[in-house]
């Protein structure tokens, strides 16, 4: 059994009990890992306490080189990193040996940022005074990631918080934990401390990491509920939060679009990760004079994504993470068919898999806006499809969200992509080519998709206090300072 990784050592859980991690795509168990406690929790924020002053002080150059190890030893590890990854998560091992290079290359991005990050020198009112902007570390950094990209979402915060100085308390999602305990093996070379694992039920050691005093920024990935619940406790403390939350990103087809590659790349943005990305296409407007022709072809295509175990090179679609999350997904279309959708393609369990948690990619017509499916994310392989008469109209549907993570439009009218990029309330923001992430492109929502932004420059800075430094060189008498005329 894996265990927890606290302070540069293995470590049991202080409960004894332990978590079941399931297979989602044969139901079977694939192992048990510790359930943590509060105790544990404890214990690995006073190790990273502990470490920060030292970590803090390495020079940044010491800090990147052990940040590229880490890129390195994740890149060894590839083929089983990615299998491990597939069995917990469902997820196809194609695309999981390409997420682990990922990760990899983030650390490789935030090295190469911290050795060449500057703070500034700024005017100074008076001569004989000098007047600094420093960036420093913030402390001990609270990662919490979901269960849908357990290690490139986790890179995402670690990396960057390692890169500036600060030490990091990791707690995986409760289904997917087990890569997560499996990364001591590429942190180790690093002081004893700076990286500590401890797994456990978000209710309890997701939220007494979030409650801790000694804990003075927290790094957030999941749903809007639970990030509502950590921005409520964070206000205590007045803590640093960075809140990556749910979606419901629009994609937008106009007339003038290639349609079978917008049919494609529609396809790839709804059904990926079968739809429990954060940024997949949960609403699709189709422009009406080409609204029957992209559902035909969209419907056509999505009828012949082939569904199966990820271990299965040929696999595309596969299942979702769990019992509940898939019997949601399949509640969700029975009602939407109550209110007036079509299914046009998918909308059951597929009858030749009898084990694991696959549901159909499936494709809804005759939805209206205001149906209650588009009002909460999905979060499973469900495409609504509607039209629309003019981009106005597009763009304010588009718009009419709560949520404000992604959004794509598909067109080679360089004057709607333009209106397109002003008016839409959305963070990241996809023309003809969705989903596609940078590690030096900023990564976050609007509205209530959440808080900062992951990677780039704004990446790093989540993880940095500002300080400013006056200093007045001579310390001579100041004639401003009472008492004025002694
Ligand atoms: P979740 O909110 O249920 O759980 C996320 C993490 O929070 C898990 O580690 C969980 O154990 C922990 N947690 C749960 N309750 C907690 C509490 N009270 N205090 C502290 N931590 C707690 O989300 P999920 O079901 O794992 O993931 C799906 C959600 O994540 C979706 O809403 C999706 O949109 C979102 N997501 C967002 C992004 C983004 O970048 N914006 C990326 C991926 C996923």
């Amino acid at each position: 059994m894996r265990k927890l990784w606290i302070d540069g050592r293995f470590a049991d859980s202080s409960t004894g009990a332990t978590i079941q991690v399931v297979d989602p795509a044969t139901e079977e168990p694939v192992d048990v890992v510790p359930k943590g406690g509060p105790a544990d929790l404890d214990r690995a924020v006073a190790a990273a306490k502990r470490t920060f002053p030292a970590w803090k002080r390495t020079p940044a150059w010491t800090r990147a080189e052990m940040l590229v190890e880490v890129g390195r030893r994740l890149r060894a590890a590839r083929e089983e990193f990615a299998l491990t990854l597939t069995r917990e998560t469902g997820r196809t091992l194609r695309k999981n040996r390409g997420y682990v290079d990922w990760a990899a290359m983030c650390f490789d991005y935030y090295a190469g940022l911290i050795r060449d990050r500057r703070g500034r020198v700024i005017p100074s009112a008076q001569t004989g005074q000098l007047n600094l902007v420093i960036k420093e570390p913030i402390g001990v950094v609270g990662c919490i990631v979901p269960f849908n990209y357990p290690l490139m979402l986790l890179a995402w915060k670690v990396a960057p918080a390692l890169a500036a100085g600060n030490t990091v308390v990791i707690k995986p999602a409760t289904q997917t934990p087990l890569l997560t305990l499996d990364l001591h093996r590429v942190f180790d070379h690093l002081p004893k401390g700076a990286v500590n694992i401890v797994t456990g039920p978000g209710s309890e050691v997701g939220d007494a990491l979030v409650r801790h005093p000694d804990v003075p920024c927290i790094a957030f990935t999941g749903s809007t509920a639970v990030g509502q619940h950590i921005y409520r406790l964070g206000a205590e403390r007045i803590k640093k939060l960075h809140l990556e939350l749910g979606g419901s990103d629009a994609a937008i087809v106009c007339a003038d679009a290639d349609l079978d590659a917008a049919a494609r790349a529609v396809a790839w943005t709804a059904f990926l990760n079968a739809g429990q990305v954060c940024t997949s296409a949960e609403r699709i407007y189709v422009e009406q004079a080409v609204h029957a022709e992209f559902l035909e072809r969209f419907a056509d295509l999505t009828g012949r994504l082939v569904i199966g175990p990820g271990i299965d090179e040929t696999t595309e679609v596969t299942p979702l993470i769990g019992r509940a999350e898939r019997d949601q997904v399949e509640a969700r279309v029975t009602v939407a068919r109550r209110e007036g959708a079509k299914v046009v393609a998918g909308g059951r369990r597929p009858s030749h898999l009898t084990k694991g948690w696959f549901y159909e990619p499936t494709v809804l017509a005759d939805v209206r806006h205001g149906m209650s499916l588009l009002k909460e994310e999905i979060f499973g392989p469900v495409a609504p499809v509607l039209p629309f008469r003019t981009f106005d109209e597009a763009l304010a549907l588009a718009n009419d969200s709560p949520y404000g993570l992604g959004a794509t439009l598909y067109t080679r009218d360089a004057r709607r992509v333009r209106r397109y990029f002003e008016e839409i309330e959305a963070g990241n923001v996809w023309v003809n080519d969705p989903l596609v992430d940078n590690p030096a492109g900023p990564f976050g929502g609007m509205k209530m998709s959440g808080l900062g932004r992951e990677l780039g420059e704004e990446g790093l800075e989540e993880f940095q206090v500002t300080k400013h430094v006056h200093w007045d060189i001579e310390g001579s008498v100041k004639p401003w300072w009472f008492p004025l005329e002694k």
